[in-house]
């Protein structure tokens, strides 16, 4: 799903003190929150000997009736128990249902943009409102035809919201299959809804599809949540079994489609141009127009009355997504992945050039070099980028995106690239998470996104810098965000998130980058990262296989960690708190003595000591009332003090001795946590002469619950300043207070004329008051 920005968070959620027991418990492990470790999933966060997972095997014919802008298709699933268990029934997605009128979705909208405190609506925005109303009055959901076994027997089946039970005559049993088919039509809906597919009108009046949650697909079955019936209700996207696919897309015969999978009958759909343009983009170093902008126009044009059918095939996809146009332009451009090309394409229409016709392909193709070597190598042979009614929505192999639309030369804002160029390459990664690494997202949203969220970053970032400055900010953000009272957790599941920008994109992507760049450093996170992919491509990871897998291969543990970033909702705040420095005292009466006394003679008298020495007391003027005290200076040491420091210290060791010798001062740096969550330490120390060093101190000096921690380090020389996380390394979200000797915070304030009051009557008596403002505005 598209990248969505931290919002500003209002909604309470668990303190860390709940989850916890205790705030103490910081570095308690987290074993208690995570499920118990089988021959399934290993403590290791390995896939176990016992490790299964279900098949689903799908043909599909589909037809697009574009007049009636429905969908109708037909398939036949092949199901294949590798589960030790015997199933007495099916479940099976009807992700179209949500879309019916009597949904939970649809019956669970609440209103939007009513301030909460008075309870009046606020201003709409036209989208939000136009998205509101074809939501009330959309006529979607499934339209069953049969559903029957192979040999066209009806099957019994209950529809329950967005699922569907078949029972089964005969139980299934391990390592058996069961093949039915299914008849189904649902009308697609326009842009106005936004929900992950639809079409999107062309200014010709023509449209664009992308068409995606169409057929009725098996619902996931595993060891730890045995059948995912959650409903598909909008955030929690999917939870689906891996499967081989060969699909029959019937559309009008000028349309080009793109889908996942290989094109298999190229010969009956593509004309001989396109194809030798597609052999040549295989080795161009930059993209190749296959349908340019005028055979897009002439197609347009044409509006051809035919049909065709194009044919896809699949291996090991865990779900099928298709696009299509008359409108469309075609360039594609071969990326090589581990010895194999593979086609990095994109299809847009003519009025989003020219920020798609610059940077869609090669998005594409910077997701597929730099996700390949840092995560897995890409495994399929296309990676598409379709424009259309959809944001942002990833599938395999095939990634929906929108642009406003863009009129070549035209200056566009900043957003707007960023957005293609970000959105791009953030769904493109998707083929990555979830979709080799099949996370169950109903479940946890953030396993995906978080994980996508992180790697996208890093491929935006290396690929253009206007890009990586907004990625930047976006971190920034989500520093703040953390600070304020009650931000979500990220341990929420999908469909419950209140912010789910922050809790499953944004906070876990830069949970991530501090423990590569800050906490474990590339070389120990890279392995374990790269670990994680390959253990659990074309498997079924959850949060728990992730946590485990990062500990062991990076042999660090992170629990803490853990704890605190994903199933807590502390902030980083690391405060200086004081500086001690300390002298060693060797106890000889007289040398101790005097530093006593100008210990003492340090501290200011106060004015009442200082109105008793001036009035003096009644024992000064008669001597009657003076005794041995007031000759004795407690300072001065006596003869038997002096004796028996001699004594001692003649009795002591030679080892001893020598550690009057030491001459060094001692420093102890006082660091509070007044954010919760808790860090490694890092000082740099500056020494007078200008010196510096650098003091580390691991994260488990927190390890005691402590809310202040003393870190102690000796030196020759005289300490003039410290400063913890000068590199801004651990997302602190104070660092003023991060200084010892504290500075005085800078700032800025601007100063603004007062607005002219806007009375009416003043209005009417002053015609030119308005005049006058409008002069004002720079
Ligand atoms: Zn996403």
């Amino acid at each position: 799903m598209k990248r969505i920005l931290p919002a500003i968070l209002t909604s309470i959620s668990l303190p860390l003190s709940l989850i916890c027991g205790s705030e103490n418990l910081v570095f308690e492990q987290i074993a208690s929150l995570l499920p118990t470790p089988n021959e399934a999933r290993l403590a290791t966060g390995l896939p176990g000997p016992d490790y299964w997972q279900q098949e689903a095997n799908y043909q599909i014919k589909v037809e697009l009736d574009e007049a009636n802008s429905r969908i109708s298709g037909s398939e036949t699933v092949e199901y294949i128990n590798h589960s030790p268990h015997t199933l007495p029934y099916l479940w099976v997605q009807l992700d179209q249902n949500t879309f019916a009128q009597d949904s939970k979705r649809q019956r669970s909208i609440q209103a939007l943009n009513f301030d909460p405190d008075d309870g009046k609506p606020r201003e709409l925005e036209f989208r939000g409102f136009r998205n509101f109303i074809y939501n009330q009055e959309f006529e979607g959901g499934y339209e069953l035809g049969s559903v029957t076994d192979l040999e066209g027997n009806a099957l019994p089946f209950t529809v329950v919201g967005t699922n569907m039970r078949i029972n089964l005559e005969k139980p299934l049993s391990p390592e058996e299959s069961f093949s039915f088919k299914v008849e189904w039509s649902f009308n697609l809906q326009d842009e106005a809804m936004s929900m992950r597919h639809g079409r999107r009108k062309l200014k010709t009046g023509d449209y664009i599809y992308q068409v995606a949650q169409w057929y009725p697909r098996m619902c996931a079955y595993y060891d730890q949540e045995g059948w995912q019936i959650k409903p598909y209700i909008g955030h929690g996207e999917f939870a689906l079994e891996f499967g081989a696919f060969e699909v029959q897309i019937t559309v009008p015969e000028d349309f080009v489609v793109a889908a996942t999978g290989t094109l298999v009958n190229a010969g009956d759909v593509l004309t001989s141009k396109m194809r030798e343009r597609l052999k040549n983009a295989r080795t161009s170093d930059q993209a190749v127009m296959i349908i340019t902008e005028e055979e897009a126009e002439q197609n347009l044009k044409r509006k051809a009355r035919g049909k065709k059918t194009w044919h896809f095939k699949a291996e090991i996809v865990r779900d099928f997504a298709f696009a299509g146009s008359r409108g469309y332009l075609w360039d594609a451009l071969g990326v090589e992945v581990d010895g194999e090309t593979v086609m990095a394409m994109s299809l847009y229409p003519s009025e989003s050039t020219p920020v798609w016709k610059r940077y869609s392909t090669e998005a594409v193709a910077q997701t597929l070099r730099v996700y390949s070597d840092a995560v897995y190598p890409y495994p399929y042979p296309v990676a598409w980028s379709t424009w259309g009614p959809i944001g942002g929505m990833e599938y395999p192999m095939i990634s929906f995106q929108s642009s406003r639309e863009i009129e070549e030369n035209e200056t566009y804002p900043t957003g707007e690239r960023n957005y293609v160029i970000s959105v791009i390459i953030h769904e493109v990664g998707h083929n990555w998470f979830p979709m080799i690494i099949n996370n169950d997202e109903r479940q946890w949203q953030w396993l995906d996104e978080g994980l996508n969220s992180f790697m996208d970053y890093r491929a935006g970032n290396l690929m253009d810098p206007v890009v990586q400055k907004s990625n930047l900010l976006s971190d920034r953000r989500v520093i703040k965000t953390m600070a304020t009272a009650g931000d979500p957790i990220i341990m929420t599941s999908a469909d419950n998130q209140t912010s789910r920008g922050f809790q499953a994109y944004s906070k876990p992507a830069l949970g991530l980058n501090l423990l590569r760049q800050s906490i474990l450093g590339p070389e120990l996170f890279d392995f374990a990262f790269k670990e994680y992919a390959l253990r659990w491509a074309f498997k079924r990871p959850t949060p728990a296989d992730f946590f485990r897998t990062m500990e062991s291969a990076s042999g660090v543990d992170l629990d803490w960690f853990w704890r605190g970033w994903f199933y807590g909702n502390d902030h980083v705040d690391m405060q200086i708190h004081g500086v001690n420095l300390y002298r060693l005292d060797d106890g000889e009466p007289s040398s101790s003595k005097a530093l006593d006394e100008a210990e003492e003679e340090a501290i200011p008298d106060t004015p009442y000591e200082l109105f008793l020495k001036e009035v003096g007391t009644l024992a000064d003027e008669q001597s009657h009332l003076q005794d041995w005290y007031f000759s004795y200076d407690p300072y001065v040491p006596t003869e038997k003090e002096l004796s028996t420091y001699k004594k001692t210290t003649e009795k002591l060791e030679d080892w001893q001795k020598d550690m009057f010798e030491f001459g060094n001062l001692a420093y102890v740096i006082s660091v509070k946590n007044t954010g919760g969550m808790i860090m490694p330490l890092v000082f740099d120390i500056d020494f007078k002469k200008g010196e510096s060093r650098r003091l580390e101190v691991p994260v488990e000096v927190w390890r005691f619950g402590d809310e202040i921690v003393k870190v102690p380090f000796i030196s020759e020389r005289e300490v003039v300043k410290i400063t913890l996380d000068r590199d801004n390394a651990f997302a602190d979200s104070n660092l003023d207070n991060n200084v010892f000797p504290q500075e005085i915070e800078q700032g800025r304030f601007k100063l603004k004329p007062k607005k002219p009051q806007t009375n009416p009557m003043q209005k009417a008596l002053f015609p030119d008051a308005d005049k006058n403002e409008e002069d004002k505005k720079e």
